[in-house]
C-alpha cells in the first residue's frame, strides 16, 4: 500500500455490508479500509457469548469479503499479540501509521464509539467525516423536524409519513386495505392446543471462521453470560438473503397474528429472527420490507401479517433511532420514576422458580435471542415493576442480545420498556399482571405461582407487582389519561389489602419469596 493513504474507511461491527455509503468513491489504489476487534466492545457491558461470537464470525466474513473484492484492508484479530484492547487506541495507531488525508465512516450506531472515534480522528488534526447511513428509510434530521413543535411523539404519525413517502403498502396515496393499521386482527395467542408444527429455525452451519472465533470466544470470555454450543445466525450477507427468503416463505403469513403470543419452549414462533442481521447491515431494511410486501402483492402472506411486520421496521425500528440521536447523551440516566433496585441475580442465570421468567432468561442466555413480547412482557415488565434502576435494565439488554446495539437497544429498554424517560416513547408504563402472560401463552399451569392472586403464599409476583406499582405511583398515574382506570381500580382498595400487598412486595423485593428454580 502506497503511502499516504489519502482516505481511510472506518468500518465498525455493525457496518457489514460492501454497497455502505462509506464506500463511495473508493478508490482501491489509493484508499485503505480499517476495521479493528477490540476487547473493549465485548466487555464495556458484560457481553453474552453468542453476541461476541456473532460481531466476530461476521466481522471475519466480511474481511474475507473485502480482499476478495480488492479492497486493500487493514485489519486487527482480537487475539493478535498486541492488540491494545479499544477501537480509539487501534485507530489512533493506525492514523499514525498510515497518515491518510481524510477519515471517512457511515455513521455509528453508538454515541460513546462515536465521540470516541471523532475525539482520536480530531486529536490526529483531521476532521471524521460521517455519512449518511442508507440501511434506513430517515435520517436523524427529517426525524427532529417531524418532532418539532409536537408536544408528545407517537409512532403512528411518524409510521404514516414514511408508508407514504416511501410509498410502501399504498394504493392510489391511500393506505392498501383501508386502514392504516391491523393490530386489532393481530394480537392472538394460540389457545391451549399450543401452535402445533412450527416452522423449522434457519440455521447456519459452522464453517472454519465460526469455529476460530468459537474457539476463541469460549476461551477469551469464558466467564461471560451464555452459552455458543446453539449458535447458529448468518454471518455472511448470503446466509442473511437465505434467512429473510426462509421467514417470507415459512413465518410471515402467520407473523402478525401471533406476533404477541408466548409458548413455552418455543424461542422463534413466527418471528423472522432477522434482527441481528438488520443491525449488522447484512440485510438493508429496505430490502426486507420491500421482500414482505411483495408476499402481499402476490399473495403469499395476508395484509394483516405484511402490515404488522412493515410497522415493526419502517416503524418501531426508525423511530427508536431518531428518539436515540435526538435524545442522547442526557438519554441514559434518565430515570423518571426514581427506580432504585438492583436487578436480580438470577437475570444472568435463569435460576428463578418464576416459570416464565425461567423460560425467558434460559432462552436468552441459550440463543442470544427472546422475542419481542418476552423482552417486554416478561423481562421487561418484572423489571419495571420490580423497580430496578433503569440503567442496570440497559446494561443487561444490552449486553444478552446478539441484535443489541445502543440505537435501537435503549429507547426499547429505559423508554418503551421501563418508562425512563417519563413517556417520550411510550404514552404510558406497560404494566400488568401475571394474567396477561397467562392469557399470551405463558407457562402459568407448570408455575407454582397462581397469576390471579395478588397476596398470600401462592400469589404470583408480577400480579402483587403490579398493584405495588399502582400504589407507588398512584398520583402519577392519575394524571395519566391512558392509566385512568387502573388508578380509578388502585382507589377503591382498602387499607388493609394495600399492607398486605405492600408487604408481600417487599417480601419478593427482599428474595425472600421467590427463590433458585
Ligand atoms: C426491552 C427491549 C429491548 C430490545 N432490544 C433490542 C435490541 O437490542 N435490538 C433490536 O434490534 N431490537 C430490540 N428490541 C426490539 C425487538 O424486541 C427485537 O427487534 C425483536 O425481538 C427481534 O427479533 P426478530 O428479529 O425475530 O423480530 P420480529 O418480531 O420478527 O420483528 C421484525 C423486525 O422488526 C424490528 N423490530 C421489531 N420491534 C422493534 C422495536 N421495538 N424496535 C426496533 N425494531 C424493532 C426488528 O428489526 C425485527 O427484526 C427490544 C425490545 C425490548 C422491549
Ligand atoms: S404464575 Fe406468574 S410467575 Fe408464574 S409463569 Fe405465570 S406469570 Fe409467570
Amino acid at each position: 500500500m502506497k503511502s499516504p493513504i489519502r482516505t481511510l474507511v472506518v468500518v465498525l461491527g455493525d457496518q457489514l455490508d460492501l454497497e455502505a455509503v462509506a464506500f463511495d468513491g473508493f478508490d482501491p489504489a489509493h484508499d485503505l479500509v480499517w476495521m479493528a476487534e477490540v476487547s473493549e466492545e465485548s466487555t464495556h457491558v458484560w457481553s453474552g457469548k453468542q453476541r461476541i461470537a456473532l460481531f466476530l464470525s461476521a466481522m471475519r466474513h466480511f474481511a474475507q469479503a473485502l480482499r476478495e473484492t480488492g479492497r486493500p484492508l487493514h485489519y486487527v484479530q482480537l487475539d493478535e499479540p498486541g492488540n491494545r484492547g479499544s477501537l480509539a487506541a487501534e485507530l489512533q495507531a493506525a492514523l499514525a501509521r498510515y497518515a491518510p488525508q481524510r477519515v471517512v465512516m457511515t455513521v455509528p450506531g453508538d454515541w460513546r464509539v462515536w465521540r470516541a472515534l471523532e475525539a482520536v480522528v480530531h486529536g490526529a488534526g483531521l476532521t471524521l467525516e460521517l455519512r449518511e447511513d442508507r440501511h434506513f428509510f430517515t435520517t436523524v434530521r427529517e426525524f427532529a423536524a417531524h418532532a418539532k413543535g409536537r408536544k408528545s411523539l407517537r409512532l403512528e404519525y411518524f409510521y404514516r409519513e414514511l408508508r407514504q413517502r416511501h410509498d410502501v403498502l399504498m394504493d392510489d396515496g391511500k393506505p392498501a386495505g383501508g386502514r392504516w393499521n391491523f393490530d386489532a386482527d393481530n394480537r392472538e395467542a394460540f389457545g391451549p392446543a399450543g401452535p402445533g408444527t412450527l416452522p423449522a429455525r434457519a440455521t447456519f452451519a459452522w464453517d472454519d471462521i465460526t469455529r476460530e472465533v468459537i474457539a476463541l470466544v469460549e476461551t477469551r470470555f469464558a466467564d461471560h453470560p451464555g452459552t455458543l454450543a446453539s449458535f447458529a445466525w448468518p454471518v455472511t450477507r448470503a446466509q442473511a438473503l437465505t434467512a429473510l427468503r426462509r421467514f417470507v416463505d415459512e413465518r410471515l403469513p402467520l407473523f402478525g397474528r401471533y406476533e404477541d403470543a408466548l409458548w413455552p419452549g418455543e424461542p422463534w414462533l413466527y418471528h423472522s429472527q432477522l434482527s441481528a442481521a438488520l443491525n449488522l447491515k447484512l440485510l438493508n431494511a429496505r430490502e426486507v420490507v420491500q421482500a414482505a410486501a411483495a408476499a402481499y402483492r402476490d399473495g403469499r402472506a395476508p395484509l394483516q401479517s405484511v402490515e404488522g411486520f412493515i410497522r415493526q421496521i419502517l416503524g418501531w425500528r426508525e423511530y427508536v433511532r431518531g428518539i436515540y440521536w435526538t435524545q442522547m447523551p442526557g438519554y441514559l440516566e434518565r430515570n423518571a420514576l426514581d427506580a432504585q433496585q438492583e436487578l436480580p441475580d438470577w437475570y444472568w442465570t435463569g435460576q428463578t422458580d418464576m416459570a416464565c421468567l425461567r423460560d425467558a432468561i434460559t432462552q436468552t442466555l441459550e440463543h442470544g435471542y427472546a422475542h419481542h413480547i418476552q423482552r417486554l412482557m416478561v423481562t421487561g415488565l418484572f423489571a419495571l415493576m420490580f423497580g430496578v434502576r433503569p440503567q442496570l435494565v440497559h446494561e443487561w439488554y444490552l449486553s444478552v442480545y446478539v441484535d443489541a446495539v445502543e440505537w435501537v437497544e435503549l429507547p426499547n429498554t429505559l423508554g418503551m420498556s421501563q418508562f425512563g424517560d417519563g413517556g417520550l416513547m411510550a404514552s404510558k408504563p406497560y404494566v400488568a399482571t401475571g394474567k396477561y402472560i397467562q392469557r399470551m401463552g405463558g407457562p402459568c399451569g407448570s408455575c407454582r405461582y397462581d397469576p390471579a392472586q395478588r397476596t398470600g403464599d401462592r400469589a404470583c409476583p408480577y400480579t402483587t407487582l403490579y398493584w405495588d406499582f399502582l400504589l407507588q405511583h398512584e398520583q402519577a398515574m392519575l394524571k395519566n389519561a391512558r392509566m385512568a382506570l387502573q388508578a380509578k381500580n388502585v382507589a377503591r382498595l382498602g387499607a388493609e389489602e394495600r399492607g398486605l400487598i405492600r408487604a408481600r412486595a417487599a417480601a419478593i423485593r427482599s428474595g425472600e419469596v421467590t427463590r433458585p428454580g
